[in-house]
């Protein structure tokens, strides 16, 4: 299941256990996707799992008949939840918390333990989080620009960044850093999400570590390839113009195993000399071969400048 999907699923079976919340939860999905008609609230549910939550939260907070049914104009297997007023309650006697209360409320919740119950149910009725292959992004598209500053108001109090485009005239608020996400996950207790975006998290931070060291293993494999190369270069002209013969048999010894092994490490070319040499003592002959080369190519610019 896609990232979105299974976000959406999960939240949608978190009913929060205080009253408080339920309240707000159901006020914060009734403002996003309900709307009013002849004394009820017509509330629309994107599959299943959402029209059950909506149908959980009204049956704890209201004494309102509630009922699911399949949207008629959705092709989509959407649902509609109506939720009924309740009887005797007034038209303008609704308190806060009250889903009939003045209109589609916007508030945001004062409780800690509410905000996250709203954060929950507009990530769930909006939000939209992309499978961390592709990279990673959240975002939640709303309505209006008080919903957006509302959410974005909230998720900084708890230290999350979060920006702000419009697409099609409407406000996108969006989140684009690993943390960030996670500690929403975190926050609306999508748990299942946050454990397979942690996942996905450590086997990227590993695959980039190994990628890392492999291109640096290939980079420095690169190097000594192309020194070798030059050495291989120097030590044939030294042969050519004067002679392996004529070199110090330290300087000759090493020359020849170059010839011999071109693909040796300079530590391997060590171990083939007898006694062995260290890595570094090989540098250094490799040096002095280099430095008479470029001695005898100079010699041989000014002989044919002559
Ligand atoms: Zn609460």
């Amino acid at each position: 299941m896609a990232f979105a999907a299974r976000l959406r699923e999960e939240l949608a079976r978190v009913v929060p256990q205080r009253r408080c919340c339920q309240q707000a939860e159901l006020m914060a999905i009734v403002s996003l996707d309900g709307r009013p008609a002849d004394g009820r609230l017509m509330v629309q549910a994107a599959n299943a799992a959402v029209a059950r939550k909506i149908y959980t939260l009204g049956k704890r907070v209201s004494s309102g008949g509630v009922r699911v049914n399949r949207d008629p104009r959705s092709r989509r297997g959407r649902y509609l939840v109506e939720l009924e007023r309740p009887a005797g309650a007034s038209e303008e006697g609704a308190g806060e918390g009250d889903p009939f209360g003045d209109g589609l409320p916007t508030s945001v919740p004062r409780r800690d333990c509410c905000r996250r119950a709203y954060v929950r149910a507009v990530i769930m009725s909006r939000g939209s989080l992309a499978d961390p292959e592709k990279g990673y992004h959240l975002e939640v598209a709303l309505d209006t620009d008080a919903q957006a500053n509302d959410l974005r108001g909230v998720l900084e109090q708890y230290g999350v960044r979060t920006g702000l485009v419009r697409r099609k005239g409407k406000p996108v608020v969006y989140l684009k850093d690993a943390d960030d996400i996670a500690e929403v996950l975190r926050l609306t207790g999508g748990h299942g999400s946050l454990l397979a975006f942690e996942d996905f998290r450590v086997l990227k931070e590993m695959r980039n570590q190994i990628n890392r060291l492999v291109n640096a293993e290939a980079a420095n494999v690169e190097k000594a390839v192309s020194a070798a190369m030059r050495q291989l270069d120097d030590i044939r002209l030294i042969a050519e113009q004067v002679g392996l013969s004529s070199l110090p048999p330290s300087l000759a010894e090493v020359a020849r195993l170059r010839l011999e092994h071109p693909d040796a490490t300079l530590a391997d070319l060590g171990q083939l000399v007898r006694p062995p040499l260290t890595k570094s003592a090989v540098n250094h002959r490799m040096r002095r071969l280099t430095a008479l080369a470029a001695q005898l190519r100079r010699s041989s610019s000014a002989d044919s400048g002559n």
